[in-house]
Protein backbone atom coordinates (compact mmCIF):
# COMPACT_ATOMS: atom_id res chain seq x y z
CA UNK A 1 0.00 0.00 0.00
CA UNK A 2 0.96 3.72 -0.76
CA UNK A 3 0.41 6.34 1.86
CA UNK A 4 -0.66 9.21 -0.11
CA UNK A 5 -2.15 10.79 2.86
CA UNK A 6 -1.63 10.80 6.50
CA UNK A 7 -2.58 13.57 8.71
CA UNK A 8 -3.74 14.25 12.30
CA UNK A 9 -7.11 14.30 13.13
CA UNK A 10 -8.01 14.51 16.86
CA UNK A 11 -6.98 13.24 20.37
CA UNK A 12 -9.54 11.61 22.14
CA UNK A 13 -9.89 11.20 26.02
CA UNK A 14 -12.86 8.43 25.54
CA UNK A 15 -13.77 6.18 23.00
CA UNK A 16 -17.01 8.61 23.01
CA UNK A 17 -14.89 11.47 21.68
CA UNK A 18 -13.60 9.21 19.06
CA UNK A 19 -14.42 10.28 15.08
CA UNK A 20 -17.64 9.61 14.34
CA UNK A 21 -18.85 7.19 11.02
CA UNK A 22 -17.65 3.69 10.08
CA UNK A 23 -14.16 4.07 8.50
CA UNK A 24 -11.78 1.29 9.12
CA UNK A 25 -9.25 1.74 11.95
CA UNK A 26 -5.39 0.33 12.95
CA UNK A 27 -5.03 0.51 16.09
CA UNK A 28 -1.16 0.62 17.95
CA UNK A 29 -0.50 -0.10 21.24
CA UNK A 30 2.36 -1.12 23.72
CA UNK A 31 4.41 -0.21 26.66
CA UNK A 32 5.83 3.27 26.54
CA UNK A 33 9.32 3.71 24.98
CA UNK A 34 8.47 0.41 22.85
CA UNK A 35 9.33 2.50 20.11
CA UNK A 36 5.74 3.38 19.25
CA UNK A 37 6.08 6.83 17.64
CA UNK A 38 8.71 5.58 15.62
CA UNK A 39 6.92 3.09 14.30
CA UNK A 40 3.87 5.05 13.05
CA UNK A 41 6.16 7.67 11.35
CA UNK A 42 8.35 4.85 9.80
CA UNK A 43 5.02 3.33 8.56
CA UNK A 44 3.46 6.37 6.82
CA UNK A 45 6.93 7.78 5.76
CA UNK A 46 6.16 11.41 7.85
CA UNK A 47 8.68 12.06 10.39
CA UNK A 48 6.89 13.82 12.83
CA UNK A 49 3.51 12.83 12.45
CA UNK A 50 3.12 11.10 16.04
CA UNK A 51 5.60 12.48 18.40
CA UNK A 52 8.41 10.42 19.51
CA UNK A 53 9.40 12.05 23.07
CA UNK A 54 11.99 11.83 25.18
CA UNK A 55 9.63 11.71 28.03
CA UNK A 56 7.90 8.05 28.32
CA UNK A 57 4.21 7.94 29.07
CA UNK A 58 3.33 11.43 28.09
CA UNK A 59 0.55 10.55 25.64
CA UNK A 60 -2.76 9.72 27.38
CA UNK A 61 -4.78 10.43 24.74
CA UNK A 62 -6.29 8.18 21.79
CA UNK A 63 -4.48 10.13 18.71
CA UNK A 64 -6.40 9.39 15.39
CA UNK A 65 -4.79 9.92 12.02
CA UNK A 66 -6.79 9.37 8.50
CA UNK A 67 -4.69 7.74 5.99
CA UNK A 68 -5.09 8.43 2.63
CA UNK A 69 -8.09 10.27 3.63
CA UNK A 70 -6.88 12.98 0.80
CA UNK A 71 -7.90 15.70 3.60
CA UNK A 72 -6.56 19.14 2.52
CA UNK A 73 -6.50 20.38 5.91
CA UNK A 74 -6.23 20.35 9.81
CA UNK A 75 -9.48 20.71 10.32
CA UNK A 76 -11.47 18.94 13.19
CA UNK A 77 -14.69 20.46 12.11
CA UNK A 78 -14.35 19.26 8.63
CA UNK A 79 -12.97 15.56 9.78
CA UNK A 80 -15.84 15.48 12.35
CA UNK A 81 -18.18 16.16 9.57
CA UNK A 82 -16.91 13.14 7.69
CA UNK A 83 -19.05 10.43 8.91
CA UNK A 84 -20.12 8.12 6.64
CA UNK A 85 -17.62 6.13 4.52
CA UNK A 86 -16.75 7.03 1.41
CA UNK A 87 -16.83 10.53 1.93
CA UNK A 88 -13.44 10.63 2.24
CA UNK A 89 -12.75 8.14 -0.52
CA UNK A 90 -12.55 4.32 -0.99
CA UNK A 91 -9.31 3.10 0.71
CA UNK A 92 -9.10 5.74 3.64
CA UNK A 93 -8.55 4.55 7.19
CA UNK A 94 -7.93 5.53 10.27
CA UNK A 95 -4.42 4.57 12.13
CA UNK A 96 -4.76 4.77 16.12
CA UNK A 97 -2.09 5.57 18.17
CA UNK A 98 -2.95 4.61 22.15
CA UNK A 99 -1.55 5.53 25.03
CA UNK A 100 1.83 3.49 26.12
CA UNK A 101 1.03 1.71 29.50
CA UNK A 102 3.25 0.16 31.86
CA UNK A 103 4.58 3.58 32.69
CA UNK A 104 6.44 3.04 36.22
CA UNK A 105 5.95 6.64 37.33
CA UNK A 106 2.27 6.90 36.87
CA UNK A 107 0.19 7.08 40.07
CA UNK A 108 -2.45 4.01 40.94
CA UNK A 109 -5.11 6.10 39.90
CA UNK A 110 -3.58 7.41 36.82
CA UNK A 111 -2.52 3.48 35.45
CA UNK A 112 -6.28 2.52 36.49
CA UNK A 113 -7.72 5.75 34.32
CA UNK A 114 -5.54 4.59 31.27
CA UNK A 115 -6.40 1.08 31.40
CA UNK A 116 -10.05 2.14 31.52
CA UNK A 117 -9.87 4.02 28.54
CA UNK A 118 -7.64 1.85 26.21
CA UNK A 119 -10.28 -1.01 27.42
CA UNK A 120 -12.97 1.01 26.43
CA UNK A 121 -11.67 1.39 23.25
CA UNK A 122 -10.81 -1.97 22.17
CA UNK A 123 -13.68 -3.23 23.66
CA UNK A 124 -16.35 -0.65 22.27
CA UNK A 125 -14.99 0.46 18.64
CA UNK A 126 -16.66 -1.76 16.51
CA UNK A 127 -14.61 -0.32 13.51
CA UNK A 128 -11.28 -1.29 14.81
CA UNK A 129 -9.84 -3.90 12.40
CA UNK A 130 -7.31 -4.73 14.15
CA UNK A 131 -4.82 -4.16 17.12
CA UNK A 132 -0.62 -3.95 17.09
CA UNK A 133 0.48 -4.74 19.52
CA UNK A 134 4.28 -3.36 20.20
CA UNK A 135 6.88 -5.11 21.83
CA UNK A 136 10.75 -4.35 22.45
CA UNK A 137 12.63 -7.37 20.67
CA UNK A 138 15.74 -6.92 22.67
CA UNK A 139 13.87 -7.99 26.15
CA UNK A 140 12.56 -10.72 27.51
CA UNK A 141 8.42 -11.31 27.93
CA UNK A 142 7.42 -9.02 30.34
CA UNK A 143 4.53 -9.98 32.60
CA UNK A 144 2.52 -6.55 31.86
CA UNK A 145 2.24 -7.49 28.02
CA UNK A 146 1.53 -11.39 28.53
CA UNK A 147 -1.19 -10.21 30.86
CA UNK A 148 -2.72 -7.80 28.01
CA UNK A 149 -2.13 -10.60 24.88
CA UNK A 150 -4.37 -12.97 27.31
CA UNK A 151 -7.14 -10.24 27.61
CA UNK A 152 -7.09 -9.82 24.50
CA UNK A 153 -7.41 -13.39 23.51
CA UNK A 154 -10.09 -14.21 25.83
CA UNK A 155 -12.04 -11.16 24.51
CA UNK A 156 -11.80 -12.01 21.07
CA UNK A 157 -9.77 -8.95 20.02
CA UNK A 158 -7.83 -9.07 16.06
CA UNK A 159 -4.46 -8.38 17.13
CA UNK A 160 -0.92 -8.64 15.97
CA UNK A 161 2.52 -8.75 17.94
CA UNK A 162 4.74 -6.51 16.04
CA UNK A 163 8.25 -6.57 17.22
CA UNK A 164 10.65 -3.36 17.18
CA UNK A 165 13.98 -2.50 17.21
CA UNK A 166 15.19 -5.51 15.44
CA UNK A 167 18.49 -2.88 14.12
CA UNK A 168 19.42 -3.43 17.61
CA UNK A 169 20.29 -6.96 17.55
CA UNK A 170 22.34 -9.23 15.53
CA UNK A 171 20.69 -11.38 13.02
CA UNK A 172 21.28 -14.83 15.82
CA UNK A 173 19.90 -13.04 19.01
CA UNK A 174 17.11 -11.11 17.07
CA UNK A 175 15.72 -14.23 15.78
CA UNK A 176 16.49 -16.37 19.14
CA UNK A 177 14.72 -13.78 21.18
CA UNK A 178 11.76 -13.79 18.20
CA UNK A 179 11.42 -17.87 18.74
CA UNK A 180 11.54 -17.71 22.68
CA UNK A 181 8.72 -15.01 22.86
CA UNK A 182 6.59 -17.00 20.48
CA UNK A 183 7.31 -20.51 22.62
CA UNK A 184 6.44 -18.80 25.74
CA UNK A 185 3.28 -17.36 23.97
CA UNK A 186 2.44 -21.11 22.95
CA UNK A 187 2.44 -22.17 26.03
CA UNK A 188 -1.38 -20.14 26.25
CA UNK A 189 -2.41 -20.14 22.83
CA UNK A 190 -3.08 -23.10 20.43
CA UNK A 191 -2.33 -20.83 17.33
CA UNK A 192 -0.04 -18.11 17.40
CA UNK A 193 -1.11 -14.24 16.19
CA UNK A 194 0.93 -13.08 13.23
CA UNK A 195 3.63 -11.08 13.81
CA UNK A 196 5.89 -8.40 12.15
CA UNK A 197 9.57 -8.23 12.91
CA UNK A 198 10.36 -3.99 12.04
CA UNK A 199 12.85 -1.32 12.60
CA UNK A 200 12.39 2.44 12.29
CA UNK A 201 15.63 2.80 12.05
CA UNK A 202 16.12 0.43 8.46
CA UNK A 203 12.17 0.45 7.46
CA UNK A 204 12.56 -3.48 8.08
CA UNK A 205 8.88 -4.41 8.10
CA UNK A 206 7.16 -1.52 6.67
CA UNK A 207 5.88 -3.30 3.69
CA UNK A 208 5.03 -6.36 5.44
CA UNK A 209 2.82 -4.63 7.66
CA UNK A 210 1.55 -2.24 5.07
CA UNK A 211 0.84 -4.79 2.98
CA UNK A 212 -1.14 -6.72 5.84
CA UNK A 213 -3.40 -4.03 6.38
CA UNK A 214 -4.11 -3.21 2.62
CA UNK A 215 -4.94 -7.03 2.65
CA UNK A 216 -7.42 -6.62 5.59
CA UNK A 217 -9.23 -2.92 4.11
CA UNK A 218 -9.55 -4.80 0.98
CA UNK A 219 -12.13 -7.64 2.72
CA UNK A 220 -13.53 -4.79 4.79
P1 LIG B 1 7.19 5.39 22.19
O1 LIG B 1 7.29 5.95 23.58
O2 LIG B 1 6.74 3.97 22.19
O3 LIG B 1 6.42 6.25 21.22
O4 LIG B 1 8.71 5.31 21.65
P2 LIG B 1 9.53 6.26 20.67
O5 LIG B 1 9.13 6.04 19.25
O6 LIG B 1 9.49 7.66 21.20
O7 LIG B 1 10.99 5.61 20.83
C1 LIG B 1 11.62 5.50 22.08
C2 LIG B 1 13.13 5.52 21.84
O8 LIG B 1 13.53 4.38 21.10
C3 LIG B 1 13.61 6.73 21.06
O9 LIG B 1 14.85 7.12 21.57
C4 LIG B 1 13.75 6.20 19.63
O10 LIG B 1 14.71 6.89 18.88
C5 LIG B 1 14.19 4.78 19.88
N1 LIG B 1 13.72 3.88 18.82
C6 LIG B 1 12.44 3.67 18.44
N2 LIG B 1 12.36 2.77 17.44
C7 LIG B 1 13.64 2.40 17.17
C8 LIG B 1 14.22 1.48 16.20
O11 LIG B 1 13.55 0.81 15.42
N3 LIG B 1 15.58 1.36 16.23
C9 LIG B 1 16.36 2.05 17.10
N4 LIG B 1 17.68 1.86 17.04
N5 LIG B 1 15.85 2.93 18.00
C10 LIG B 1 14.51 3.10 18.04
Amino acid sequence: MLIKSAEYTISSARVEQCPAGTLPEFAFIGRSNVGKSSLINMLTGREHLAKTSATPGKTVLINHFLINGQQTTDNRQQTKSLSPRGEVGRGAWYLVDLPGYGYAKRSMQQREELERMIKGYILRREQMMNLFLLIDARHEPQRIDLDFIEWLGENGIPFSIVFTKADKLSRGKLGGNITHYLNELSKQWEELPPHFITSSETRQGQQELLNYIEEILEKC
